[in-house]
């Protein structure tokens, strides 16, 4: 169960995210749209820089990766041959008195976690669903009725058409996953590189969904940006076990250190044997524990030859690998680290709140926040003061993303920068124009040092430079 302060953080972060420029909800002038977001100018630095941060980690600091920019829409016998088209379905229940849309799933699980009791629905059929709702009369959570319509499967995959007569031949799918992309460009890569196993190939872009659950912010979403590597490797040599360790490390370091998420908000949970697909061998996924309870943030899953199987067999194209050494060919296996993006925002908005007195603080590491500095001149009504803080300003601004502020006092101004993370406050005073220097402040620590201008760009940079280059 959500706890009231849990509840009231999360709160707090929507609302702090609509008023500083974070996140909005999508399409306001014309009433919102339900499960879409937009990100506004805090937030697309922030998105961006946890973008950065997972390929920087994941894919340029490593010598066996490599990365991908595949399609929004691809052939649409890709997601035939993946089994999205025939299983990529959730299933829904309404209520037929006030017309309340949910995952069935959801609601089941709501309602026993309401109770204090877990229940496991993974795997269960429609018909399974129908009765667990049933048999335990199970209310709608808004009118607190009990009168659903049967419980029915939908697919998430989003349908569009090329061309502009709809029809069955034209018909095709907004991705529902990146993967997918990574293993229709399997041989491609293998033809144009001099990759060998094990290695594997990154891809970050947006991906589709018809989410209808609603709520809980970006947590899930119609679109979001997924971050998905297939980790290809030789069955016969690597151990697949010890791969899946180190991709756990892999993610773990990643949360913790890169994205600074404290470790006891996070845990690992492997998928029973019913809730895996069955060519799976072993799934876990990651979890961080939001306000309505610890959740799926990065899946990990170990898919056999699954994929290159299937698109092997539907597209008639051999996708094996010829093993330079021994000669042996054979179709790789692959581990599959896959995460959302804008979950990971959620999380690190969520994880980096402090309340201190009447000070609201993100602590955010600094290489992810929005903005890396703010310069101001002590009083706005100073030309002298101004002339010299905005050429600080325009300086730093060639080297990272800084904030301008001149009105109201200091103490509003550094307030105001320690809400949305930004590390560092600097300003010009009376003593800037004798001394050359400024007083740079610290948002955690609230300390202020003396800094020549002419150092001020290294020591910033020093601090906030991007945390996997540590
Ligand atoms: P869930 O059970 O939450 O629906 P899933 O098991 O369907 O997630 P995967 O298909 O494993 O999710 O997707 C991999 C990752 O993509 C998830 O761990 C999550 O971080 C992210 N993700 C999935 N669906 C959404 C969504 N609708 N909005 C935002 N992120 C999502």
């Amino acid at each position: 169960m959500a706890t009231t302060e849990s509840v009231s953080l999360m709160d707090k972060i929507v609302s702090l995210a609509k008023r500083r420029g974070f996140v909005f909800p999508s399409s306001e002038i014309y009433g919102g749209l339900a499960n879409s977001y937009e990100y506004g100018p805090l937030g697309v630095e922030l998105k961006k820089n946890i973008q950065d941060e997972w390929w920087n980690a994941f894919v340029r600091q490593r010598s066996d990766m490599v990365g991908l920019d595949s399609s929004i829409i691809l052939h649409p016998k890709v997601w035939e041959a993946s089994g999205h088209v025939a299983g990529f379905a959730d299933a829904m229940v309404d209520c037929k008195n006030c017309k309340t849309r949910m995952r069935a799933d959801h609601l089941i699980e709501e309602y026993f976690e309401s109770k204090g009791e877990k229940v496991s629905v993974e795997g269960k059929s429609p018909a399974e669903l129908e009765r667990l709702i049933k048999d335990n009369k199970i209310p709608c959570p808004v009118c607190s009725k009990h009168d659903w319509t049967p419980v029915r499967k939908f697919n998430l995959l989003f349908e569009t058409n090329i061309g502009i007569v709809p029809e069955a031949q034209s018909k095709v799918y907004l991705r529902g996953e990146t993967a997918q992309g990574i293993f229709v460009s399997f041989k491609n890569i293998l033809d144009s590189t001099r990759l060998s196993l094990p290695f594997g190939v990154g891809q970050l872009g947006k991906v589709f969904r018809n989410e209808i659950t609603k709520g809980n912010f970006i947590f899930r979403t119609l679109e979001f940006e997924q971050g998905e590597i297939e980790y290809f490797f030789d069955p016969a040599v690597d151990d697949w076990q010890k791969l899946f360790e180190s991709w756990k490390k892999n993610i773990w370091e990643f949360a913790t250190n890169n994205l600074n998420v404290r470790a006891e908000n996070l845990r690992w949970r492997e998928h029973s044997d019913e809730e895996r697909s069955f060519y799976s061998k072993r799934t876990e996924d990651l979890e961080y524990k939001f306000p309505f309870g610890f959740k799926e943030l990065w899946g990990l899953a170990y898919r056999t030859d699954y994929d290159l199987q299937q698109h092997t067999k539907y597209s008639g194209i051999d996708l094996s690998y010829l093993d330079p050494v021994s000669g042996r060919k054979f179709i790789p296996h692959v581990i599959e680290p896959s995460v959302g993006i804008n979950r990971l925002m959620a999380m690190v908005m969520l994880d980096s709140y402090r309340e201190e007195g009447d000070r609201v603080v993100l602590q955010l590491k600094p290489g992810l926040a929005p903005y890396k500095a703010a310069v101001f001149p002590l009083l706005a009504n100073k030309p002298q003061l101004v002339e010299v803080a905005q050429g600080i300003y325009r300086d730093l601004k060639k080297e990272m993303t800084v904030a301008w502020d001149d009105r109201g006092n200091i103490g509003k101004r550094y307030y105001a920068q320690d809400e949305i993370g930004t590390p560092y406050c600097v300003t010009v005073d009376f003593d800037s124009l004798e001394n050359k220097d400024v007083t740079v402040r610290d948002r955690d620590t609230m300390k202020q040092d003396r800094v020549p201008i002419k150092e001020l760009s290294r020591y910033i940079k020093e601090a906030v430079r991007p945390n996997s280059l540590h």
